[in-house]
C-alpha cells in the first residue's frame, strides 16, 4: 500500500513537473506514458503521442543518422545516456534539448523500457551562444588591439623621427623611441621612466624643460620651432613638434615631443638656394641674384637710391681660351672673381653674367666721381697679369656704367644702358670705361637698324670693293692694290667700312662679307696685270671660323689667281697675346703660298714681339704716323723704328695714307718701301681704273 501509494504519488509528481518532459519508452522506443512537461515542450498530447516511436522527436537528418537508436543503444548499454541536441515539436519547431535516458530493467537484467527525462535549453544555449560569441568578439579585438599596439610600437620605434612622451607632472619621459636615445643621448630603455636631468646632459635637460614648459603654456596647441643644439650626434639643427595633451585622465598631462634632424636638409636647401643664386665655376653672384639686389638697391630711400651698374667685359678672354685652352679661361675667370671683389665696398655685388661678361651693383653712390674712382680702380686692378699654369696672362678690361637715382628705373633697362656704355667703351679702344649717354640708345638702335639693313645688303648686292693703290719706291709703278669694302646704300648713300665692319663683325655677318670679298678680290686681280697682287683685309673675327683656310683656297681656285698674288692684311688683334689657334690658321694660309702682312702697325699694342713670332711678308705704317711724319718727332722716331725692323728682318714696309708730296719724299728717305695714300691714287670701283690709274673714278667716299 504504502508502495502502491508511493507510486501514486510519484506519478502526480512527474505529471506536476512542467520544466522537463518526463516520459517512458518501450524497449522498441514507442512512447509508454507522457507527463504534462512533456506535453508542454514537445506540443502532443498523451493521447496523440503514447504508442508512437519517439524518432518524432528527431530531425529527417538525424533519424537517417540512426541517432534514436544511438541513444537508446548506448543507454541499454551503459545505463545511462546523456546528450544536447535539436529536437522538434510537433508544429515542426526545434528546440535545444537536454536529453537524459536511463535503461529501466527488471530484478532479472531485463530490459523493461527507457526512462527519458528532457529539457528545453534552447534560451541557456542561446545565452551560451551569446556569450561564446562576445567571448570571441572580445579576443578577436584583443588580439587586434594587441596587434595594433605592437604595429604602433614598430611605427613609433622606426619613425626616422625622434618621438618622446613626457608626463607634465612627474617630468618623466614615458616614451623615447630609438632615434630619441641616438640623438639625445642614453638608450631607449634608459630614457624611459627618468627626468632629463637624471639622464641626459645639461643642455639638452635645459632644451626639454624650455620646450615643456611652452608647449604647456600654449596647452593644445601644436609649437614648431628650430633651433641648433649640442647632442649626442654633434651639432645639429633640430625642428621640433611639441603638444601637450590631456589622456583619458584629465588630471594628468602629457608633453609629445617629435623631433627631426634638419641639418643636412638645411644644407642641401641652403646650397639650392646658393645654387640659384651663384655661378657654378666662379661662385659669384649670377644674373639672379645680380638683379635682386639691383631692384634691392633701387627701393632704397631717398639719396641712398642712386645707384650704378657697371657692366664689365674682358678684352681679350676669347684668345685666352684659344690660346689656352677652357680650362685657363675658366682658372682665368676664378681668379678675376677673387681679385675684383677687393676693389668694391662691402654693399657692392660683383655678379658673372655669362661667358666674360660681368656686372656690379653699386648702390648708395653719394658722387658720380665715386664711380669712375671705383671703375678706374677695377681697371687699374687688371694691369698685374695672371699667372696661369706657368703662363703670363695680360688682361684688360672694359666697362660702361649707368648711373639713376628714380625708383623707376627697372633693372633691365639700366643694365641696358650700362651695356650700351660698355660697347662706347670697347669701340674708344678698350681697357677704358664710358658712361652712358642718352644718345648711346639711339646709337644702338642705330647699330641694330644697320645690321638688318646689312643683312639686306648681302642679299641684294649693295656691297662693292674699291681698290687702292700700292705704289714702290719709283712712287709711279703700281705693284698691287688693296680692296676696301663700300656699301651703296639705295637710301643713306655711301657707307664706309668704319660704319658697317664692327657691327659685322659683332653680328657675325663678317664671315658673309668675308667670302664675298676673297672671291671678289681675287677675280678681280685677274685682270691686271700679272706683278700686280691684291690686297684683302681680314678681322681677327674672320679667324674664329674653321673654314677661313678653304674660303681663301677657293677664292684662288675658282679665280686661278696664283696664291703669290693674294695678299692678306692683319692687324696685331689677331695675334693678341700670341693667340695659337690663329697662329696656326696663319700658318696654313701661308702655306697656301699667299702673303700675310702686318696692317696699322704701330697702333695698338704693337709688341714687337708679333715680328718674331709670325714670318710676315710686310708691314703697313699706320697713317696716323705717316701724316704726322713732319711734325711729330715721335712719329718720325716710330717710323725709323719699324724701317729699321723692316730692313734688318727683310721686311719691305708700306706706308699709308700719304697724301703730301713732302710726307712722301720722307717716308722715301726713311727707308719705307712701299706707299699708299690719296696722293698716289684713291680707291676706285673696279671699273674705275680699267683704262688707267691716273684717269681713275675716284673713291666716293672722299
Ligand atoms: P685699312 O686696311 O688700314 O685701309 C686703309 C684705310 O685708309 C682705308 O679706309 C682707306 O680708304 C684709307 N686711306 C687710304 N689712303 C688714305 C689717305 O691718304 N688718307 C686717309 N685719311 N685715308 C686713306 P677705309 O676704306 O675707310 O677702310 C677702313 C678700314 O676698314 C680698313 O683699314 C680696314 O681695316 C677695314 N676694311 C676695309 N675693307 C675691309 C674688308 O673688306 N674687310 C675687312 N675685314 N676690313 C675692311
Ligand atoms: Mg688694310
Ligand atoms: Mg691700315
Amino acid at each position: 500500500m504504502i508502495i502502491a501509494n508511493s507510486d501514486v504519488m510519484y506519478r502526480h509528481l512527474v505529471q506536476g513537473v512542467i520544466d522537463y518532459a518526463i516520459y517512458m519508452l518501450n524497449p522498441d522506443g514507442t512512447v509508454a506514458n507522457w507527463n504534462t512537461g512533456a506535453q508542454r515542450a514537445k506540443g502532443y498530447t498523451a493521447e496523440e503521442i503514447v504508442g508512437r516511436h519517439f524518432s518524432c522527436f528527431y530531425s529527417a537528418e538525424d533519424r537517417a543518422a540512426g541517432l534514436p537508436q544511438l541513444g537508446l543503444s548506448a543507454a541499454s548499454q551503459l545505463g545511462r545516456f546523456e546528450a544536447e541536441g535539436w529536437r522538434v515539436r510537433k508544429d515542426g519547431s526545434l528546440f535545444w534539448a537536454h536529453v537524459v535516458i536511463d535503461a529501466i530493467r527488471d530484478d532479472a537484467g531485463e530490459l523493461i523500457g527507457y526512462a527519458k527525462v528532457t529539457r528545453d535549453n534552447t534560451e541557456r544555449r542561446e545565452r551560451e551562444l551569446q556569450l561564446l560569441k562576445a567571448k570571441q568578439l572580445a579576443e578577436h579585438y584583443n588580439g587586434e588591439l594587441t596587434s595594433m599596439s605592437s604595429f604602433l610600437q614598430a611605427v613609433v620605434s622606426h619613425i626616422p623621427s625622434c618621438v618622446l612622451v613626457l608626463d607634465a607632472v612627474s617630468r618623466q619621459f614615458l616614451l623615447a623611441n630609438r632615434q630619441a636615445a641616438d640623438t639625445f643621448g642614453g638608450s631607449p630603455g634608459g630614457l624611459q621612466g627618468k627626468t632629463a636631468q637624471q639622464c641626459l646632459p645639461a643642455a639638452v635637460c635645459e632644451f626639454f624643460d624650455r620646450l615643456t614648459n611652452d608647449a604647456l603654456r600654449s596647452d593644445g596647441a601644436m609649437r614648431e620651432e628650430e633651433e641648433e643644439l649640442a647632442t649626442a650626434r654633434g651639432l645639429r639643427t633640430l625642428r621640433t613638434k611639441t603638444l601637450a595633451f590631456h589622456n583619458t585622465d584629465p588630471r594628468s598631462r602629457y608633453v609629445l615631443f617629435i623631433a627631426d634632424d634638419v641639418t643636412d636638409e638645411n644644407a642641401a636647401h641652403a646650397q639650392v638656394r646658393y645654387m640659384a643664386h651663384h655661378d657654378t665655376l666662379t661662385g659669384m653672384p649670377n644674373r639672379r641674384l645680380f638683379r635682386d639686389r639691383l631692384l634691392k638697391a633701387l627701393d632704397a630711400e631717398g639719396a641712398e637710391r642712386t645707384t650704378a651698374v657697371l657692366c664689365l667685359d674682358l678684352d681679350n678672354f676669347k684668345s685666352v681660351n684659344d690660346t689656352l685652352g677652357h680650362q685657363c679661361g675658366d682658372e682665368l675667370l676664378r681668379l678675376l672673381a677673387r681679385r675684383l671683389p677687393r676693389h668694391l665696398r662691402e654693399q657692392d655685388t660683383l655678379a658673372r653674367l655669362g661667358g666674360d661678361e660681368f656686372a656690379v651693383v653699386l648702390p648708395n653712390i653719394a658722387e658720380r666721381d665715386d664711380v669712375r674712382k671705383m671703375a678706374e680702380r677695377l681697371i687699374d686692378a687688371m694691369r698685374q697679369p695672371f699667372e696661369i699654369d706657368g703662363h703670363i696672362v695680360p688682361v684688360s678690361v672694359s666697362i660702361g656704367i649707368a648711373l639713376t637715382d628714380t625708383r623707376e628705373s627697372s633693372p633691365d633697362r639700366l643694365l641696358r644702358y650700362a651695356d650700351m656704355a660698355l660697347y662706347e667703351a670697347k669701340r674708344n679702344g678698350r681697357n677704358c670705361l664710358a658712361f652712358f649717354k642718352p644718345e648711346m640708345e639711339a646709337a644702338a638702335l642705330k647699330r641694330h637698324e644697320v645690321e638688318m639693313d646689312l643683312r639686306q645688303a648681302i642679299i641684294s648686292q649693295q656691297l662693292q670693293l674699291y681698290y687702292q693703290p700700292i705704289m714702290d719706291v719709283s712712287h709711279v709703278r703700281i705693284v698691287g692694290r688693296e680692296a676696301l669694302m663700300r656699301w651703296q646704300h639705295p637710301t643713306k648713300g655711301l657707307i664706309l667700312p668704319q660704319d658697317f665692319i664692327p657691327i659685322a663683325e659683332e653680328t657675325g655677318l663678317i664671315h658673309e662679307l668675308g667670302a664675298f670679298t676673297l672671291d671678289e678680290a681675287c677675280a678681280e686681280a685677274m685682270r691686271w696685270d700679272s706683278h700686280e697682287t691684291v690686297a684683302v683685309n681680314l678681322s681677327a673675327s674672320q679667324f674664329t671660323n674653321g673654314a677661313l683656310v678653304s674660303l681663301v683656297e677657293s677664292a684662288l681656285v675658282k679665280s686661278g689667281l696664283p696664291a703669290h698674288r693674294l695678299e692678306l692684311e692683319i692687324t696685331e688683334s689677331v695675334l693678341l697675346i700670341n693667340s695659337a689657334g690663329n697662329l696656326a690658321t696663319l700658318h696654313r694660309l701661308k702655306e697656301l703660298g699667299v702673303k700675310v702682312a702686318l696692317d696699322d702697325f704701330g697702333t695698338g699694342y704693337s709688341s714687337l714681339g708679333y715680328l718674331r713670332t709670325f714670318g710676315f711678308d710686310k708691314i703697313k705704317i699706320d697713317k696716323s704716323f705717316t701724316q704726322d711724319v713732319e711734325s711729330s718727332r715721335e712719329a718720325l722716331a716710330i717710323i725709323r723704328a719699324i724701317n729699321g725692323i723692316g730692313r734688318s728682318l727683310d721686311i719691305p714696309t708700306t706706308a699709308e695714307g700719304v697724301e703730301t708730296p713732302a710726307q712722301l719724299e720722307r717716308l722715301t728717305v726713311e727707308g719705307c718701301s712701299h706707299f699708299q695714300g690719296y696722293l698716289l691714287g684713291r680707291p676706285v670701283s673696279h671699273g674705275g681704273f680699267a683704262a688707267t690709274a691716273s684717269l681713275a673714278g675716284p673713291d666716293p667716299a672722299n
